[in-house]
């Protein structure tokens, strides 16, 4: 789960991480309000679940109210990367004199989590992860240790930061890394983590990504979730208790298992072709589940083609196909299907069949 950047930067706070002062409007003349109170220039940031905002205008100084008003106005009415603005976040402006990077994720390779820093912070840090890696340092974390003072000065050190930062420095990395556990993050970056003209550490952005498996036991979290943001079909996914995730292919999917889902795609790419989304409608699914998952995927209007994978064990070959039916009752699919089902009743025996 994506959070967005005004949330992101709330939960840095409370792990001590300083953030400029500021607040949510979903209309031009709270963000004017807003200005007033703060009482100094601001930046009016659009609240969407991308990153690359300041690239696509959907960041912007405002140097009184008024201004702030106008900028709000056009930034709601902006969509970035597809995504409609609802949200604008108003930040007291600062002047900026450095942008560090810095974040922490997992590294599946090393097991463990890693910090990542880098005095090239800002919008293009993307472009240095790829261009000069080594203006990019790392340094793994024992998830039992925690992160320990020294590595946090190894790292201010690596990044060349002035010695005069480095307790304000190791202060924020704690925070950062208290909070990506505490949390369950996946992802907790601050992007930039700027030096202002005052000489002070700030963190201008925010971003967390939370573990959706950990939901569960982050209600307050979980209550964070923007439904109006999410892929519908993922949201819609979601009610029916189907894993389901938006590719960009072509081939729709319907498998029940991870594994399989996994294969199946595997083998799509083998052959050359690309799968529209990855899904898997879990053991035992009946009719209604099957249905709804057949309409998520048709209306994906990407999808050329659908290849059912369905290999029966607690899963009923017979209820699949009335899944099947009930959904071909509703959505009259352009597209060919093409059905692979075997094991339990994936025949009908011959009672049954005479009985009809
Ligand atoms: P992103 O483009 O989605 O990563 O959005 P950011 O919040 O990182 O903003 C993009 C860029 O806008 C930052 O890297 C800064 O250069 C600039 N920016 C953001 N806030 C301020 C601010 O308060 N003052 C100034 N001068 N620039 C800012
Ligand atoms: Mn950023």
């Amino acid at each position: 789960m994506k959070l967005h950047e005004y949330q992101s930067k709330q939960i840095f706070a409370r792990y001590g991480i300083p953030i400029p002062r500021g607040k949510v409007a979903t209309i031009a003349d709270e963000a004017k309000q807003i200005a007033k109170e703060l009482g100094s220039r601001v930046v009016v940031k659009s609240q969407v679940l991308v990153g690359g905002r300041g690239k696509a205008g959907g960041i912007r100084l405002a140097k009184n109210p008024e201004e702030a008003g106008e900028i709000a106005s056009q930034i709601l009415a902006m969509e970035i990367k597809g995504l409609p603005v609802r949200k604008v976040l108003v930040d007291e402006a600062v002047n900026i004199e450095i942008e560090i990077y810095l974040g922490i994720t997992n590294d599946r390779g090393a097991r463990r989590p890693v910090m990542m820093a880098s005095s090239a912070g800002g919008v293009d840090i993307e472009q240095v992860a790829r261009e000069m890696p080594e203006k990019i340092v790392k340094i793994h974390i024992d998830p039992l240790l925690g992160l320990r003072d020294y590595q946090a000065r190894d790292i201010a050190a690596g990044i060349d930061l002035p010695r005069e930062h480095w307790r304000d420095f190791a202060q924020i990395a704690r925070g950062l890394w208290q909070a990506y556990t505490e949390c369950d993050a996946t992802l907790a970056e601050i992007n930039p983590l700027v030096i202002t003209d005052e000489n002070r550490l700030l963190a201008v952005d925010g971003k967390m990504l939370i573990d959706d498996n950990a939901l569960f036991r982050q209600p307050t979290l979980a209550e964070l979730r923007d439904i109006d943001e999410e892929a519908t079909s993922e949201a819609e996914a979601r009610r029916y208790g189907l894993s389901f995730i938006k590719l960009d292919g072509n081939i729709g999917c319907m498998v029940n298992g991870a594994g399989l889902a996994m294969t199946t795609m595997d083998i799509i790419k083998l052959f050359g072709g690309s799968p529209a989304n990855f899904l898997d409608i879990g053991g035992g699914a009946n009719a209604e589940k099957v249905a709804a998952a057949l309409r998520i995927i048709l209306a994906d209007p990407n999808v050329k083609a659908i290849l059912f994978n369905i290999f029966g064990g607690i899963t009923r070959g017979d209820e699949v196909a009335r899944g099947i039916l009930t959904a071909l009752n509703d959505v009259n699919p352009s597209v060919p299907m093409v059905i692979r089902l075997v094991g339990t009743k994936a025949y009908l025996d011959k009672a049954e069949s005479v009985h009809r």
